[in-house]
């Protein structure tokens, strides 16, 4: 179980190299599927159940090469068996936005037949899946990305480390809640992941997110908020760390 995510700036690494290099450095720490999703130039999600390998196989690189933002995930599944379909990120229908996540909702239950109820057909059986329909929910009554995501993630309950991107976007909003989440700071782009060594090839200065910490990342660097919308410092630290 683990989250990566990067923003790169004009000149920046290759997100999908990024974030597949970031999710191998994250597998000793457990998984049984894993996935991607990179918005620009309009949204593409690619997922598969077992090794990164079979992820790997599956990421039409060519398509993607060039790409500067994107999100990737290993799974350990806690909510519906390790299918593709169950495999991380997931979708709102028109794929407006696609959601990573690493813990337990533990009210994902009410809100998902809240969902069905007004006509949200899943595909998944997963606990995560009703982010991205909330997260949609608020957009189509004209939200704008940020607040779609912050107003989604105050309905939460449980542990959650959750990465977001949107379709056509080069912003990264995530929030953490009992799971670990740190940000990296690089020259040519910002890293987000559960642990270092996702980037620590890229970049030593780091920012540890705490509990109810929300943040936005873009190639410049990062914003860290709390749940209401004032930033709040986190210390930028330098990391040693021997690859
Ligand atoms: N509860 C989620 C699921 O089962 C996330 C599991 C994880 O932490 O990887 O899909």
């Amino acid at each position: 179980c683990g989250i990566v995510g990067y923003v790169g700036s004009t000149g920046g690494d290759d997100a999908v190299d990024v974030v597949l290099d970031g999710l191998s450095t994250l597998e000793y720490r457990g998984y049984d599927s894993a996935g991607l999703a990179v918005p620009t130039p309009s949204m593409a999600v690619h997922k598969a159940a077992g090794e990164l390998s079979a992820l790997e196989e599956t990421v039409p690189r060519d398509d993607l090469a060039g790409e500067s933002v994107g999100i990737g995930h290993t799974r350990w599944s806690t909510h519906g068996a390790p299918t593709d379909a169950n495999a991380h990120p997931h979708s709102d229908e028109a794929e407006r936005v696609a959601v990573v996540h690493n813990g337990i909702i533990e009210n994902y239950q009410r809100l998902r037949d809240d969902l069905a109820d007004a006509g949200v057909a899943f595909q998944s059986e997963t606990d995560t899946e009703v982010v991205p329909h909330l997260i949609r929910r608020y957009l189509d009554r004209g939200a704008d990305p940020e607040t779609a995501f912050r107003s989604a993630i105050d309905q939460l309950e449980g542990s959650y480390a959750i990465a977001a991107v949107f379709d056509g976007s080069e912003t990264v909003y995530a929030a953490r809640q009992d799971s670990p989440l740190v940000v990296g700071l690089g020259e040519t782009g910002t890293y987000l992941a559960s642990d270092v060594p996702a980037f620590v090839d890229h970049t030593d200065r780091v920012c540890y997110l705490e509990d109810g910490d929300f943040v936005r990342l873009t190639a410049d660097g990062a914003v860290v908020t709390d749940g209401e919308g004032e930033t709040v410092d986190r210390p930028i630290e330098t990391v040693a760390w021997d690859p």
